[in-house]
Order: C-alpha cells, then structure tokens, then sequence
C-alpha cells in the first residue's frame, strides 16, 4: 500500500485565514491518521504579484502555534524539495513539462493578446452567453510556432480541452461529478513571464511530490475536471480528492480576511487558544459520530474521518468558539494558567495585590484572555455606588437588608486579624449562623460593596482577600454611608 502523503499549499499572501487553517488542519489528520502519512508544507508563490513579506513567517509560526507539525517543507527539509514553487521553477521543471503536455496533445503554445481574449469573454458574458476561446493558435505548423518562438514573440501555453464529451472525477465529500467538456475553458498553463498558474503548478507539484490526497477548499471543485484532464493526458494517477465545504460567516456570506473577518491570528490576539481555535474549526464542516465536543489534536486522529465531512457551509460561530476557549482555560492547571495570565493581570491592575489569587478567580470566569482586563477593572479602581445593585430576588437581598448585613460584617471583620480565605470564610459563615440569614444576603452585599459590581470573578471571600483588609473595610464603610443616606 502506498504511504498517505499530504499537503498544505497555501499561498503567502498575507495573514493565515480560518478556511485556510482548517484545511492545514484536515490535510494533517488525514495523514496522521496513518501511522506512517505524511503532512508536507509547500510554498506557492507563483503567483508573485500577490505575495506579501513576511506571510511566510506567519505560515511556519501558526502551524507551530497550533501543533501542526509538518514532516517535509522549507524550513524542515525533506526528499521531495524544494518546497518553494519559486524554487522549484529554478530547475525549469514546469516548463518542460508543460512541453511535454504539448507533445502529448495536451496543451498548446497560444500566441495571442490577452487583452483580446479578455475582451471577448467580457462581451459575450455581458450578453449572458458563456464564453470559449478558439484559438486560432491551435492550426499554426509545428514549424510556424517555432519560427515566431525563435523570433521572440511572448507566447503562453494554454490547456486544451476536447470541445465534447464530458469529464467524470469522484471527490470523497461531493461524490461522483460530471461535466461539460464544453464548458470548460483552455486556461493558461504557463505564463507569458515563464511562471505556472496555479493550474498548473498544483499538478505537477502533487504528482512529482507524491501527493496522496489533495484536502481543498470546494472553490477548486469546478477546476479539478481540468485537472484531471491534464492527469490522464500525463498518464498520472490521480490524487484522493477531499474538497471541504466554506466556512461562513453567515449564511449568505463567507468568511474572508478582504471583509475584515477574523484571521488566526487576529484571534489569538484577542486572547483565544490555538489549541481552543483548533478544536472549534476542526468541528466547522466535519462531525464526529459521537457528541464529544472537545478534542485534543491526539484525539482528533483517532475521531477524524472523511466521510464525516458535510458538503453544505459551516458558520463561524464565536460564541462558541468563546465558550470553548472557556472549557480550556478551566482545564489549565493553575501553574500553566497563572503563567499566562499573569502579563494580563499586570496590565490590568496596578497596585500590590496577589496575582497569584486574582489567576484563581479568573480562572473560573473568563473565557478569553481578552476579558480580564474588564473583568478586574473594580481592584484597582473604586467603582462608583450604584444603589440598584443591591437589590437582587435571587440573593433576596435589598438596600435595608443589605445595610444591616454590612454593619454587622463590618464590625466582625474589623476585629478579624487573620485575613486568609479560610479565617474568611469561618468568619462570615458564622457571622451568617448568628445574623439567621441566608449567605446570599450577607455575602452578596458585602461582594456589591468592594466591587460596585453585578457580575465579578471571584464572591466576597477571594475578593476580600484580594483587596486586604483596609481597602476592604475602606469599601464596606463606604457603601454603609451611602446605604444610609
Ligand atoms: N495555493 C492554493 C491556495 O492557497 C492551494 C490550493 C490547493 O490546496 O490546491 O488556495
């Protein structure tokens, strides 16, 4: 049986999209499902005037980020290099074989302007009609078409396509598909500049590079036909096709980096997970069979399998991505947590206060790294009393209720010497037992009062603990006065 041989070919245009990320990441379990596939990183840069510098970096730093660990690729080497398309045109290997695909009956030099072409597609799709170049190139002589290479003139060479009959592949989400020879257009193979288009180049390079399976995103459906006409033309096995549904944004809408939607990036500065954003698109697009939703990588190539894979859209939906980053980040142990949190709390408290107890009730709220910073902004700073949040059916407590529980904790926790979490808690619990109330009713007031806040991480205990006993009783005081009034 042959190895299972992946790849990942992005282009690098710039920052590292979501589709573009879930298809690294299908591309990944489909050859670590194995245990011997390998997951390769290509480069296609052909397509110069669209490069932009430094996206390379940014391709080798997400895939590290996210533990997508390639076996072959610029940067790690391999048998198959270069992994560079640029580099691998140094050695000529597109245009030779794209005059061997003339000599097959495959392609043909085409001399004419482009601008031409162009103009007569824009016509006829104006009139709604479809449009097939007939190229008067394809009648010139062997030794015509030499003469004016010799004499100079740019040419490109264009694919050609039977103008009947129809092509038949099988991709393993979308099934059996045909089509229309005749609708299929002689795309240019290579450029005048001597580069391949993608067209071509992706075909080539999967061959000579042993590609088992080609994981895409479904925009290439409509051009795999092409490309299996250039396979067969070739004699070439044709690669497993998996092309993946798009990602939306909503339902009418993709996802795309040209409208501003999130890239990878982008997310993890606003305080997600990779492994967190991992797992969630791993979900966008493929169902596992049981309702599990949270996956670690390792377990992802045992759960991931193809046929799994849906052909409809899948909605990015952040509020989910939110809620799983949550699971992550209660999951942490708190040493890991603390160590990436604590730059944050940093940031956002200024001040002598435990970080190391501020991790602790963060850990227990904050779905992204990106809360804290709202999340913390009553410790450092006093909030201003807002006497409605004393009022709360749930805690059944109110602002008369709330007074009296407050100058009783007062007066216990002035005399508490002791400021632990523990002595904390005794104290209050039998502050509670002698008032004959429920806890809510003391704790709750005493939380709105260091807080001035509905919704805090951490209940009165921690953030008493946190705040110390002056600031504390500074707060509590303060609230009894406006209580008061
Ligand atoms: N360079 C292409 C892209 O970034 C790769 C498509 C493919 O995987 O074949 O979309």
């Amino acid at each position: 049986m042959t190895k299972v041989r992946t790849r990942f070919a992005p282009s690098p245009t710039g920052y590292m999209h979501i589709g573009n990320l879930r298809t690294a990441l299908y591309e990944y379990l489909v050859a670590k499902k194995e245990p011997d596939g390998v997951f390769m990183l290509r480069i296609e840069d052909t397509d110069q005037g669209r490069l932009v510098e430094g996206a390379t970096d940014i391709i080798y730093e997400t895939l590290k980020q996210c533990g997508l660990k390639h076996d072959e690729g610029p940067d790690v080497g391999g048998d198959y290099g270069p992994y560079v398309q640029s580099e691998r045109m140094k050695s000529g290997i597109y245009k030779e074989y794209a005059f061997k695909l003339i000599e097959l009956g495959g392609a043909h030099i085409c001399f004419c302007d482009e601008e031409t072409i162009d103009n007569q597609r824009k016509i006829a799709e104006a009139r709604g009609e479809s449009f097939k170049y007939d190229d008067p190139c394809k009648n010139l002589s062997k030794e015509e078409v030499q003469r004016r290479i010799d004499a100079g003139e740019p040419y490109v060479i264009r694919q050609n396509i039977p103008l009947t009959g129809t092509t038949t592949f099988h991709d393993e989400v979308y099934g059996d598909i045909t089509v229309e020879n005749s609708t299929l257009d002689e795309s240019i193979l290579l450029k005048s500049d001597g580069f391949p288009t993608y067209n071509f180049a992706n075909i080539i390079d999967d061959h000579t590079m042993n590609i088992t399976h080609v994981v895409r995103g479904n925009e290439y459906l409509s051009s795999t036909p092409k490309y299996n006409l250039i396979y067969e033309a070739f004699g070439w096995n044709i690669p497993t096709y998996i092309h993946c549904p798009p990602v939306m944004k909503d339902e009418h809408h993709k996802l795309s980096k040209r409208n501003g939607d999130a890239s990878f990036q982008d997310l993890v500065a606003k305080g997600y997970l990779p492994e967190a954003i991992i797992n969630y698109i791993a979900l966008l697009g493929w169902s596992p069979e049981t309702d599990q939703e949270i996956y670690t990588l390792d377990e992802l190539k045992q759960a991931f399998n193809v046929k799994r894979i849906g052909t409809s859209g899948a909605i990015f939906d952040i509020e989910k991505l939110t809620w799983m980053n949550g699971m992550y980040l209660r999951k942490m142990d708190i040493d890991t947590y603390y160590k990436l949190v604590e730059p944050h709390i940093a940031k956002a408290v200024k001040g002598n206060y435990d970080h190391l107890s501020i991790a602790k009730i963060l850990q227990q709220r904050a779905n992204t790294l990106n809360e804290i910073d709202e999340m913390l902004d009553f410790i450092d700073t006093y909030l201003p009393f807002n006497i409605d949040l004393y009022t709360n059916k749930k805690m059944k407590t109110n602002p008369e209720i709330a007074l009296n529980s407050l100058k009783a904790a007062y007066d216990t926790l002035s005399d508490l010497e002791d400021w632990s979490e523990e002595s904390l808690h005794d104290t209050l619990m039998n502050l509670v037992t002698v008032l004959q109330i429920k806890n809510g009713q003391l704790l709750y007031p005493i939380r709105v009062a260091l807080t001035n806040k509905q919704f805090t991480p951490g209940g009165a205990i921690e953030i008493g603990h946190i705040l110390q006993k002056d600031e504390s009783l500074r707060r509590i005081k303060e609230s009894i006065i406006n209580l008061e009034k």
